[in-house]
């Protein structure tokens, strides 16, 4: 089956699917983007994923690129003709095609919208988190934005790549204080060797992840004992747990830090349960 890609009012096949040279996402990586998860043919989420579309375009001052319930049909309508059951679906909007000019381009200069999806292997994931992954820690260079999910990733790229080349499959931020920020693309979690799960608030250093969001539903729903604060490299490496949360790998286990085995070397409870459940939480809708 050919893979299609929604751009700018057209869907194209996705080979062919490009935008301009002058597009300000290109250029100067001036735009937003979501990513959700597609789950037996149903969208996860996607309230809350649109929600956050919406602050991060006002943040930036981009207008909506097309009615919230357009966008909505286009997110369906790219996983119906790309036929994906699981997987996900990638939404990026820019601030348009103009010459190359740091300023604002000219009110009519309309927002660039893509949109891409594609399955993925479910079995591959869980087979995944019934190991957990090994996480490798950078120091955080990112600007203070990370609130807004910018296609300004770069930071991001060379953190994983280090992650990647160093043996591991998520990079964990570290900031000047010591403390976990979060992954290059997820959100950083830990167990305490009494049982207390922990995560670093959302007001500054990390993005808001829905997933995230979702996970904290669920602990309260559990009663599981939380604490929302910051927590330190040296905590994390003594935790009993870690795991990281995000729409593409949902609850995945940590179970190495740098060189350092987490636990006992194997997934937690807390995470895997919370890995079962995490659908029980999540709004489901048909594609
Ligand atoms: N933090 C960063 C830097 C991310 O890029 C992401 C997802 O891409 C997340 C956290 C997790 O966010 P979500 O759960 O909404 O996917």
């Amino acid at each position: 089956m050919s893979r299609v890609a929604y751009v700018n009012g057209q869907y194209v096949p996705h080979k062919d699917a490009a935008v301009h040279i002058e597009d300000r996402g290109y250029q100067f990586a001036d735009g937003v983007y979501e990513v959700c998860e597609v789950l037996n043919r149903q969208i996860v989420d996607m309230p809350r994923h649109l929600e956050r579309l919406g602050r991060s375009l006002s943040e930036l001052r981009i207008e909506w690129p097309l009615a919230r319930k357009a966008v909505e049909y286009v997110l369906k309508e790219t996983i119906r003709r790309n036929k994906v059951t699981n997987g996900l679906v990638y939404i990026q909007v820019t601030r348009g095609v103009a010459r190359r000019d740091h300023f604002f381009p000219s009110a009519d200069v309309a927002p660039s919208i893509v949109v891409t999806a594609r399955n993925t292997s479910r079995a591959a994931a869980d087979l995944q988190a019934e190991k957990g992954i090994a996480v490798v820690t950078y120091p955080e260079n990112r600007w203070p934005r990370v609130d807004i999910k910018t296609v300004a990733l770069l930071p991001n790229v060379l953190a994983k790549q280090n992650a990647k080349e160093n043996g591991g499959k998520e990079a964990w931020y570290v900031d000047t204080d010591g403390n976990i920020t979060e992954g290059g693309s997820t959100n950083a979690w830990i167990v305490t060797r009494d049982g207390v799960l922990v995560t670093r608030p959302a007001e500054s250093g990390i993005l808001r992840g829905i997933t995230r969001a979702v996970v904290l539903d669920l602990v309260e729903r559990e009663g599981i004992k939380f604490e929302e604060r910051a927590f330190s490299l040296e905590e994390a490496l003594e935790a009993r747990e870690a795991f990281v949360t995000a729409a593409s790998t949902l609850v995945m286990p940590v179970v190495k830090i740098d060189t350092a085995i987490i636990g006992n070397g194997h997934p937690g409870s807390i995470a895997t349960s919370l890995r079962q459940l995490f659908h029980t939480a999540t709004d489901l809708q048909v594609v």
